[in-house]
């Protein structure tokens, strides 16, 4: 694995100060040897491990300080650079420095879908699109009813059909209940008109054994 930056990765060629003649990449993590050559820090100690001397210039390294180039780090990371995802469609270039931020937020960055059980590989981007027809799609309902949903109960499943229903139902006896008090009054009105037509009877045959009274 080489040490140093790709170089198809940056937008333009970089200037060949910026190359690691070990791994012929862009330098990552530049370190000055005491012989002034200039490698990627890893480039160089896994050099040195087999021998200690410089890659350039043949000369002795042995017991050579490796000073890290905060400056030409800087400079290295203000070279502009494009996305990993190039292949999937992303277009954006940025400084090599906001490489991480931008992998952060790609969207086309390649994804495994959330979903317990499924093994498909997505874009970020088309993340939604998957979800609509992701066969292990799985999420309780939103109403709150305790239900979990799943492609294939969501359709049948409609939390405000199913209260509408209940609504309905609960009128239906209400409905029944106002009919059956409606038929009591209808009957009570039956048995008090008889019983008044009864007493007007009564009534009037009391005022005729009065008449009967006083002409006699
Ligand atoms: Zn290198
Ligand atoms: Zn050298
Ligand atoms: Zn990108
Ligand atoms: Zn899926
Ligand atoms: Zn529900």
């Amino acid at each position: 694995q080489s040490g140093g930056y790709d170089i198809d990765l940056f937008v333009e060629t970089p200037d060949q100060d910026f190359i690691c003649t070990v791994c012929h990449g862009v330098l990552k993590y530049p370190v000055m040897m005491s012989c002034s050559h200039i490698f990627c820090k890893k480039c160089i100690l896994q050099w040195l491990k087999r021998q200690e001397t410089c890659p350039c210039c043949r000369k002795d390294l042995k017991g050579s300080t490796l000073v890290l180039m905060h400056k030409l780090i800087k400079m290295i990371g203000r070279l502009k650079i494009k996305c990993k995802n190039e292949v999937h469609g992303c277009s954006v270039t940025f400084p090599l420095a906001q490489r991480e931020e931008h992998v952060a937020s790609c969207q086309f960055e390649m994804t495994k879908c959330p979903n317990e059980g499924c093994t498909a590989d997505v874009l970020l981007k088309d993340l939604d699109a998957h979800n609509q027809s992701c066969q292990h799609w799985k999420q309780p309902c939103r109403m709150g009813c305790g239900t979990v949903l799943t492609r294939s109960n969501l359709d049948e499943h409609n939390c405000y059909q199913e209260l509408k229903k209940e609504m309905n139902a609960e009128k239906e006896t209400y409905r029944t209940t106002v009919a059956k008090l409606r038929r009591k009054i209808d009957k009570m009105q039956v048995v008090t008109m008889k019983i008044r037509r009864q007493l007007n009877l009564i009534c009037d045959s009391l005022d005729m054994l009065d008449d009967k009274e006083s002409s006699s």
